[in-house]
């Protein structure tokens, strides 16, 4: 065991503040990082307010680590001390469930390690994570990451880069596919980025005109502002493909009329609420409506290549670790250009 610096949430209701968490000892398989960054995600700010339910305290959240190895177990053969490393949202599943042969981790029927307000895989060691100083992870949950890349505006990519990517390549999106993203935030950016670089005319779909040019920057073609109702009649049966990534509850059957016949809107937003959809929104032009959750270790390694190969990375402001919770209140007021991220070396 070794001690750590983090910062965590008492309850729900608490502001984070620092506090000193256990590491585990570095294991045969494990790779121990010093974290250089952590980014924000809107997950944080619900699992710390406990707005899912079920919230796990003290928290430590942060699911978008990167940083240096600092040490490595005897048997870890794809990582040395010095070189990046990257976890995201998962330390690690049962590894033999159908869903994890199949690569897909985050449906282990088992139920995955998740890096934060989870537990290890013996079910009851509190899992910590990345708003931390240190963090100890087995071989098979760390990712690799690209020295060409910026390494803080990286970081985002551990969760916001693989859960945009993944329903994107699970759509098959290619060159010409008519793709709408739904928020433009920490996820959202990244979609707009991704759906790009795979060739898909984008349209930004959001209820802030003053992110219009930023959206075209990112590379969206087009750009609907959907407080204006216009903007919905104009669209109608436009996408094959919509990645809804809003946090907060909203009505997901004006969105579905927004596909062409026999598109799919993809749920990627948590909102703490439930909202009824209407059969006729689905039965007419037999539309899909699903979800999708981050993605597989080897997906995410996959993104990360993807990434390197194609110059991309997260948009961020770079803040102190004392500043997380001006953060979260600037979140809730859609005040994020496009993700924050802690610089660790503050802490
Ligand atoms: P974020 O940076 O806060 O962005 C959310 C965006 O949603 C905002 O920028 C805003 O975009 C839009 N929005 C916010 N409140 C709204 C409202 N009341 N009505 C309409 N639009 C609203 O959040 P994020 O980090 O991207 O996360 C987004 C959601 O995805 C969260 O619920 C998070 O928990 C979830 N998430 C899911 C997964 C997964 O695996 N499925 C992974 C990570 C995160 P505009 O200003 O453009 O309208
Ligand atoms: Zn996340
Ligand atoms: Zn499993």
């Amino acid at each position: 065991m070794s001690t750590a610096k983090a910062y965590a949430a008492a309850s729900p209701t608490a502001a984070l503040a620092p506090l000193q968490i256990e590491r585990r000892a570095v294991g045969p398989q494990d790779v121990q990082i010093e974290i250089a960054f952590c980014g924000i995600c809107h997950s944080d700010i619900h699992q710390v307010r406990d707005e899912w339910g079920g919230s796990k305290y003290p928290m430590v959240p942060g699911h978008e680590i990167v940083g240096r190895v600092t040490a490595v177990g005897a048997q870890v053969k794809g990582f040395k001390v010095g070189d990046l490393a990257g976890v995201g949202c998962m330390v690690d599943s049962c590894r033999t469930c159908p869903s994890c042969q199949r690569n897909l981790e985050q449906f282990c029927e088992k139920g995955a390690a998740f890096t934060y307000n989870g537990t290890e895989m013996d079910r009851k060691t509190l899992t910590y994570g990345g708003y931390s100083d240190r963090v100890v992870v087995d071989e098979a949950f760390t990712l690799k990451i690209s020295p060409k890349l910026d390494l803080a505006a990286t970081a985002p990519l551990l969760c916001a880069g693989i859960t945009t990517y993944s329903p994107l390549r699970h759509w098959k999106t290619k060159k010409g596919d008519k793709v709408g993203v739904v928020g433009l935030g920490g996820l959202g950016h990244m979609a707009v980025k991704l759906a790009a670089a795979m060739g898909a005319e984008v349209t930004m779909l959001s209820t802030s005109k003053s992110k219009e040019a930023d959206a075209r920057k990112l590379g969206a073609h087009h750009f609907g502002l959907t407080s204006d109702e216009a903007t919905f009649k104009q669209l109608a049966g436009r996408f094959d493909l919509i990645i809804d990534t809003i946090s907060a509850p909203h009505d997901y059957n004006k969105y579905l009329g927004l596909l062409r016949v026999e598109g799919t809107m993809v749920l990627l937003g948590v909102p703490p609420q439930p909202t009824p959809v209407a059969a006729i929104a689905l039965i007419g032009g037999r539309r899909s409506l699903s979800g999708s959750l981050i993605g597989g270790i080897k997906e995410t390694q996959e993104m990360l290549d993807f990434c390197a190969e194609h110059n991309i990375v997260s948009e961020i402001e770079l803040i102190p670790v004392q500043q997380v919770n001006a953060a979260y209140e600037r979140m809730m007021k859609n005040d994020v250009r496009y993700r924050f991220v802690l610089d660790m070396k503050t802490l």
